[in-house]
């Protein structure tokens, strides 16, 4: 089953100006239900610009993007706004997790902005949470937190309902190699658990080696590694 579909993905950006700079230059990419892919890359080769687009948080100039087989060439905004909550999950370098909230609500309140009922928020927020070790971090804030359990709170926000797709951009790079292993390793079990598809840029050529397939963003191709 056909989860996450590129084709032919162009993006420039400063068209028509002295600095323009064309990142993506036809890139495709297939990923398929429970299939995890690594995206490797020189910083500043494309990543960030691709998993957006594909996250629909941007727009492509060329080239057609589905999810779950449904193609957004011509989505209104509405539409992509609804696929990219109900079926998207981002994870970033940096966890972007809402500071004046404990790590339970940042898990809840997506998942009541997409009409699920407070008691089966939090108590899907606590299952994600104890599956990536955690649980015992929900109630404080994300200051109070280590970077790794940060991370691991970012994931679970990013499942909180349920996506189809993980786009994860250096989820461990601002990790120690320790960290990093441990909280790499939470997101692949939960990934695993969950028969998520997941695209996850990173500079780590171990980390990458243990997906099940790489691709390298290329002059603005993806090609397998
Ligand atoms: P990566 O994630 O691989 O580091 P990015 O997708 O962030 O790469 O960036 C690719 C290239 O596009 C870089 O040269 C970057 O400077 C440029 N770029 C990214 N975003 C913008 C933007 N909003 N405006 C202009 N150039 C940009
Ligand atoms: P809008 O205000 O355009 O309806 P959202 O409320 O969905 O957009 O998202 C607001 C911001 O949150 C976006 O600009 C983006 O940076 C970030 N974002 C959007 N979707 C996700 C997601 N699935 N995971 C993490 N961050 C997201």
């Amino acid at each position: 089953e056909e989860i996450l579909r590129l084709e032919g993905i162009e993006k420039r950006y400063n068209p028509g100006r002295p600095n323009e700079v064309a990142v993506l230059r036809g890139a495709d990419l297939t990923v398929g239900r429970g299939e995890v892919v690594a995206l490797v890359a020189p910083s500043g080769a494309g990543k960030s610009t691709l998993l957006h687009i594909a996250g629909l948080l941007d727009t492509a100039d060329r080239g057609e993007v589905a999810i779950a087989g449904e193609a957004l060439g011509a989505a209104s905004d509405r539409r992509r706004t609804i696929l990219r909550r109900q079926e998207v999950g981002f994870v970033y370098q940096f966890h972007h997790l809402l500071p004046e909230f404990t790590a339970l609500e940042n898990i809840v309140l997506p998942q009541l902005a997409n009409g699920t009922a407070r008691a089966a928020a939090e108590e899907r927020a606590r299952a994600l949470l104890a599956s990536v070790g955690v649980e015992s971090r929900a109630e404080h804030r994300p200051a109070a937190l280590s970077g790794g359990e940060q991370q691991r709170v970012a994931f679970c926000r990013a499942m909180a309902n349920t996506p189809k797709l993980l786009l994860a951009d250096e989820p461990t790079g601002n990790l120690d190699p320790a960290t990093s292993d441990t909280v790499f390793g939470a997101l692949m079990s939960l990934v695993r658990e969950t028969g998520l598809c997941a695209v996850i840029a990173t500079h780590n050529l171990e980390l990458a080696s243990r997906m099940d397939r790489q691709v390298r963003l290329d002059e603005g191709r993806l090609v397998p590694v």
